[in-house]
């Protein structure tokens, strides 16, 4: 008897046929996947797909927005299979490199002249041409030359094999593709500087976390800024504030030659919410530049024109010479500009920045004339003035913030000027400089008026009157007096 037992005579359920059957291989294969993963991973919703006003114009835009689409299921299933691995397991490993990644960060002719100036090429056949020396196989009218178009084709097929194993090339032997030279060389471009550009951004995590702060519509403006090369990389989140997001990019090529692109550019995105900025309308609402347009706008729009009006802002100031960022584009709600500061590093604000006694001192000399030339050169009243938004960059001060500046004629634009007088005098008495003048003093010396009252409140109270004697002008005459444009020099404090 044989020491093992008899054998159980159980009838055997399948053939060979059907164990070496690879059609069944899958569906088994299929079968335990659901019943490993039976949630749905439901597909992130696309914002590519679902916007409404999209732009469709660009095939290269579309197929952008299908990779996206199929990055991200791709990266769906990925997941489904590390956790299928990892388990329950204390010791996991993350697929995390094999992810696609298309963000368009770069651009692609950087990776051209890097492709032209490599040597080696990866991608070359292995063996060399069968073609023989003389270059044609054959005899008479059946003479094959190695031009053929039909050889050289598949040829061109048989040669994607030799693509990095990631970049998927399709049965393209199967179905009999022929691939003329320049489709092939296309191509081979397009595989070898994807493998460097997914290299390169697998090294960025911080680049995917940063951009979730924005909507779909936002990073859409962003992605096309990168694609038109315009900016070449998105590096990361400066500031988020209430009303708007800061990112550092570096600059790209301009695509007009005129124009240069800073190598470091802040990205100021106003914020799509609403509710901030609801208590900013009495900065636009009565400023006249924008009074015709602003009863028929919608908040989107009125949000675009807070960019508007800091771009403008941002120009005049630039015109003045007064150090700011400078303006690079402006696109809807999105606003580039130079960026202020090193390395990704922006530069401090006055708040945050520890000065010698001598350089505080340099500084306030600087406001005080900067804010003169505000006023009398560009016209206009900063009315957020802080050290929050002063930034200390290369040994003087620079001023950023302005979408709410307004004209000194604005209804409250004088009110506006004495608050930012308030914060400038404050900030430089407690931080010791001693030639600091007061808040009605520094008043009149950037306005060039002369208010004469000697406190607080009846300072005001003439402020407010003389705001309200422009009003009732304008109602009146149509347009605004001439005080504001004083003709007697204000007496400019210096050293
Ligand atoms: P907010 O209205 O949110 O205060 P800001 O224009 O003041 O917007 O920008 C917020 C922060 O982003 C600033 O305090 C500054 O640190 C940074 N920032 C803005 N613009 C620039 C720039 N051009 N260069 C460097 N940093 C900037
Ligand atoms: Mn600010």
């Amino acid at each position: 008897q044989c020491p093992w037992g008899a054998p159980n005579t159980t009838s055997i359920s399948c053939s060979l046929a059907d164990v070496m059957s690879e059609q069944l291989a899958k569906e088994l294969q299929l079968e335990e996947e659901n019943a490993a993963f039976p949630e749905v991973v439901a597909v992130a919703e696309g914002p590519f797909i679902t916007g409404e006003n999209i732009d469709t114009s660009s095939d290269l835009m579309l197929a952008q927005m299908l990779q996206m689409e199929f990055d991200r299921e791709y990266d769906a299933q990925l997941r489904r299979e590390e956790k299928k691995i990892n388990g329950d397991s204390k010791v996991s490993i993350s697929f995390e490199n094999y992810r696609k990644v298309h963000p368009y960060d770069s651009d692609s002719s950087e990776d051209e002249v890097d492709w032209q100036d490599t040597r080696h090429d990866p991608y070359r056949a292995d063996k060399p041409t069968t073609t023989p020396r003389r270059g044609f196989i054959g005899k008479g009218k059946d003479i094959t030359t190695k031009h053929d178009e039909v050889v050289c084709g598949r040829k061109n097929t048989a040669r994607m094999e030799n693509f990095a194993p990631e970049f998927q090339v399709g049965d393209g032997i199967g179905m009999d593709l022929k691939l003329s030279n320049q489709v092939f060389n296309a191509l081979k471009q397009h595989a070898y500087s994807e493998e460097r550009r997914s290299a390169r951004l697998h090294e960025k995590k911080e680049h995917s976390t940063a951009e979730k702060a924005v909507d779909p519509k936002t990073r859409l403006l962003l992605y096309k800024m990168v694609n038109a090369g315009m900016l070449e990389t998105i590096t990361g989140c400066i500031s988020t504030g209430k009303e708007s997001v800061v990112f550092h990019a570096y600059g790209g090529k301009s695509a007009t030659e005129d124009k240069v692109i800073p190598p470091e550019c802040a990205i100021k995105v106003f914020k799509t919410t609403l509710n901030e900025f609801k208590n900013r309308d009495k900065y636009i609402k009565d400023d006249y530049r924008f009074k015709d347009r602003f009863s028929k706008l919608n908040p989107r729009k009125i949000i675009r024109m807070w960019a508007e009006k800091e771009m403008h802002n941002l120009t005049r100031m630039q015109n003045a010479g007064i150090p700011c960022p400078q303006v690079v584009i402006l696109k809807k709600h999105v606003l580039v500009m130079s960026f202020i500061g090193q390395d990704q590093v922006p530069a401090p604000k006055l708040k945050d920045v520890t000065l010698s006694s001598e350089d505080m001192k340099k500084a306030y000399y600087q406001i005080l004339n900067m804010m003169q030339q505000l006023y009398k050169g560009c016209n206009l009243v900063h009315a957020d003035l802080s050290e929050y938004n002063m930034l200390w960059h290369d040994g003087k001060v620079w001023l950023i913030d302005v979408s709410q500046s307004v004209e000194p004629t604005h209804p409250h634009g004088l009110e506006f000027l004495f608050r930012d007088c308030r914060n400038v005098s404050q900030f430089f008495q407690k931080g010791g400089v001693a030639e600091a003048l007061n808040e009605r003093e520094l008043f009149n010396a950037v306005s060039g008026l002369n208010i004469t009252a000697d406190n607080e409140v009846d300072f005001q109270a003439e402020i407010e009157a003389l705001e309200k004697m422009n009003e009732d002008h304008v109602q009146n005459h149509g347009k605004k007096l001439s005080m504001f444009s004083s003709d007697g020099d204000p007496p400019i404090n210096d050293e």
